[in-house]
């Protein structure tokens, strides 16, 4: 059974301890992954602070490599992309996908050029200049259910910038990091990129070190709040992608036929464990009964299988422990009354299954609704009027990605505006166009990923004077 190593200061390491990573829909064993030490942690940041000075002296060797990187995906893409399937379940078309994406965001930072330095004043007495340094070591600490790209969207933009990283993805899909450590060992000198793995007092201890200076952090709200509280006690710069409680919103115009596949998909996709998936959807109540049927239908007919099936739609839930959440989820929800119109149940078979779910009857108030699920289950709720409807999308701590539908784009986009959500769909969710700065309100996140105002986040602006005497 393959170990996957740590990569440290340009070295694979192997460690005393590894872990066992399943296969979600088998529950068989994909391979071992490395489980850092805190002296390895130590090392690895260590390495990329020794690693620093050099690195950011150079933008043309970073615009090199990050091609070099590009070109190491592609030729790569079936194993990352395969192993990628094995470890969190998804669809192979899908983290073939995923890999080509990462692939895409090196190619896009290695033909970026950082913005020009700002003069402000330029005349005999002074030179005013604005410009842009990097921020040291940084932390990436990232989630199971995207491993790569939503590393990679990281990493592209930290090192273009002329930082340094450690990275540390997560316990239940570490072993596609790992590789990918493993692929780009020789693209980057020694310590620019460090891949160290564990569980979260790995991640507690990398996001505490002192030569930490900036930590990009995309997983849950409780973790970010925890890494904010502790990102205090040195002001290191944060950058938090947290959960979502999406709400779509269908008024009474939307074409029912037309939308319920990509309303299907934009709650399902990768089993629901997408950040910004449909995870409320308030339906006029004139459209809810032709609506729930069309969702059932569409639930009823999905196949569900290993990622590595080409005839697969959906993948199992990534681990256990998520698995037993959405259980715990949808029997709170029946004990409150709910209609379970299809699923509501974890087939008959090995692994972490569990069939696609709609479900009515419940409201504000259960935990279903409140909470962000992270999985295959989806309530429907009716409004009367669409006030109340905006109302209640708004009534909660996330604020992430929200949607109306309707054959009315003017009003849709009208409405859409009035939701609180960073990302904003009419007659959408989920697409994500790739240079546009991603970025949660209220407990979904801080800061920005992406775009402009992303890549602001690994620099530091300095104000040089000169007087010219
Ligand atoms: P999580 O917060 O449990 O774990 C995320 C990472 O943090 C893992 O690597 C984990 O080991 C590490 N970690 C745990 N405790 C830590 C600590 N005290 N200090 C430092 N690191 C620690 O999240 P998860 O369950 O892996 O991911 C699912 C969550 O991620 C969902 O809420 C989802 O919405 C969110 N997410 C957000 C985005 C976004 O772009 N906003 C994208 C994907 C996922």
């Amino acid at each position: 059974m393959t170990h996957y190593a740590l990569l440290i200061d340009g070295q694979l390491h192997a460690t005393e301890h590894a872990d066992e990573v399943l296969d979600p829909a088998t529950e068989q064993t994909v391979g071992y992954a490395a489980r850092a030490s805190h002296a390895q942690v130590d090392a690895a940041v260590d390495a990329a602070q020794r690693a620093f000075a050099g690195w950011a002296a150079d933008p043309q060797a970073r615009r090199t490599a990050l091609a070099l990187a590009a070109s190491v995906l592609r030729e790569n893409t079936q194993p990352l992309a395969e192993l990628i399937s094995r470890e969190q379940g998804r669809p192979l078309r899908f983290t073939l996908g995923e890999v080509a994406g990462a692939a895409a965001t090196f190619d896009h930072y290695a033909g970026f050029e950082a913005p020009a330095p700002e003069v402000l004043r330029d005349d005999e007495q002074r030179q005013v200049r604005l410009e842009r340094r990097p921020l040291g070591v940084v932390a990436a600490i990232t989630p199971w259910n995207v491993p790569i790209i939503l590393l990679v969207l990281k990493l592209a933009p930290a090192l273009h910038a002329g930082n340094t990283l450690v990275a540390k993805p997560s316990e239940h899909t570490p072993l596609s990091t790992l590789l990918l450590g493993q692929l780009l060992k020789d693209v980057f000198p020694a310590g620019v990129l460090n891949i160290v793995a564990g569980d979260g007092a790995v991640g507690e201890h990398l996001s505490h070190h002192p030569l930490v200076r900036h930590i990009t952090f995309t997983g849950s709200v409780a973790t970010g709040k925890r890494l904010y509280a502790g990102a205090s006690h040195d002001l290191k710069r944060v950058t938090l992608e947290l959960g979502g409680n999406d709400a779509a919103l269908v008024l009474a115009d939307a074409d029912v036929p037309a939308i319920a596949e990509a309303l299907f998909w934009g709650a399902f996709w990768n089993s629901g464990q997408v950040c910004f998936a449909i995870k409320r959807l308030y339906v006029h109540r004139s459209l809810f009964e032709p609506l729930v049927a069309a969702l059932v239908a569409r639930a009823q007919h999905t196949r569900l299988g290993s990622g590595l099936d080409p005839q697969t739609e959906l993948g199992p839930l990534t681990n256990r422990q998520q698995l037993e959440r959405v259980k715990a989820l949808v029997a709170d929800a029946r004990d409150q009354g709910a209609v379970v119109h299809t699923g509501g149940a974890q087939p008959d078979r090995p692994g972490y299954f569990f069939a696609p779910t709609i479900i009515s009857g419940v409201g504000a108030g259960v935990a279903l609704v409140d909470e962000e699920q992270f999985g295959p289950v989806l309530p429907v709720i009716a409004f009367d009027d669409v006030e109340d409807a905006i109302r209640q999308a708004n009534a909660s701590p996330f604020g992430l990605g929200a949607s109306v539908w309707t054959q009315d784009i003017d009003q849709g986009a009208a409405i859409v505006r009035r939701l609180d959500a960073g990302l904003a769909w009419v007659n959408q969710h989920l697409d994500v166009h790739p240079g546009a700065p991603k970025g949660g309100y209220k407990w979904s996140g801080l800061g920005y990923e992406g775009g402009a105002r992303g890549y602001d986040a690994f620099s530091d602006l300095q104000v040089i004077n000169i007087a010219r005497h």
